[in-house]
C-alpha cells in the first residue's frame, strides 16, 4: 500500500458470507476484492477469510488452485483475518498458515448459535466496550504450538488467536456491525506498510 490510494483488502469470494466484510471494509475506507482465483491474489495488502461451510470452502480452494498461492500471500507477511470456517481453513489440516487444530461445530448440536461478549486485547478491552461476538455452528481452537497467541476463550475454549500476521475468530464480526476487528487488519497493513 501506499500512502495516496485505499488499502487493497481481498475477500475469499468462494462461498459463504464475503459480502458482509466486504461492505464492512468499503466502510471503512478500504478498496475491497473478491478473490475466487489465483490471479485476484497479486497485488493484495490483506485478506479476509469469511465464514461459511468448510467443506464446500476446501472444495472451491482445490478446484482453483488457491492454497498454495494463499500460502505464499501469508508467507510473505500479508496480514490475514480468518473468522469461523476462515478460522478452520486457516489451521493445520488445511492450509497450515496456522500452528492450530481447530474442532468444527464445536459448541455441540445443542448450541448451534449463540452470542457473547468478549475481551480482546488491545481491540475491545476496559475502557472500551467488549466485543458482542456472533457465534454459529463455531469452531475453538483444540490445539495450537507455543506461536499462537490466545486473545479470547469460551468455556477455556480459544475463540480468538493471534499467529504473526493472522488473526482468527470464531465468531462472525461482521455480523454485529462493530468493526473493530476489521480496523485492526487495516492497522496490521498500514504497520507493515510503515516498517
Ligand atoms: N460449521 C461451519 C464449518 O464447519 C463453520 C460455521 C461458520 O462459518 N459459521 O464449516
Amino acid at each position: 500500500m501506499v500512502a495516496d490510494r485505499p488499502p487493497c483488502i481481498g475477500v475469499l469470494a468462494l462461498q459463504g458470507g464475503f459480502a458482509a466484510h466486504a461492505r464492512m471494509l468499503e466502510g471503512l475506507g478500504a478498496a475491497v476484492r473478491e478473490v475466487r482465483v489465483p490471479a485476484d491474489l497479486q497485488g493484495l495488502d490483506g485478506l479476509v477469510l469469511p465464514g461459511g461451510e468448510s467443506t464446500t470452502m476446501t472444495l472451491g480452494i482445490a478446484r482453483e488452485g488457491l492454497a498454495e498461492p494463499l500460502r505464499e500471500l501469508a508467507a510473505a507477511g500479508t496480514p490475514v483475518l480468518g473468522t469461523c470456517a476462515g478460522l478452520i481453513m486457516l489451521d493445520r489440516e488445511h492450509l497450515g498458515i496456522m500452528d492450530t487444530r481447530a474442532e468444527r461445530n464445536a459448541f455441540g448440536r445443542q448450541v448451534r448459535s449463540f452470542e457473547a461478549d468478549l475481551e480482546l486485547p488491545g481491540i475491545s478491552e476496559p475502557p472500551a466496550p467488549p466485543m458482542r461476538a456472533v457465534f454459529i455452528r463455531a469452531p475453538w481452537i483444540a490445539e495450537h504450538g507455543a506461536d499462537v497467541e490466545v486473545l479470547a476463550a469460551v468455556d477455556g475454549h480459544p475463540v480468538a488467536a493471534r499467529q504473526g500476521n493472522a488473526v482468527v475468530v470464531s465468531f462472525h464480526p461482521e455480523l454485529s456491525g462493530d468493526d473493530r476487528l476489521h480496523r485492526m487488519l487495516l492497522e496490521l497493513v498500514a504497520a507493515r506498510d510503515g516498517a
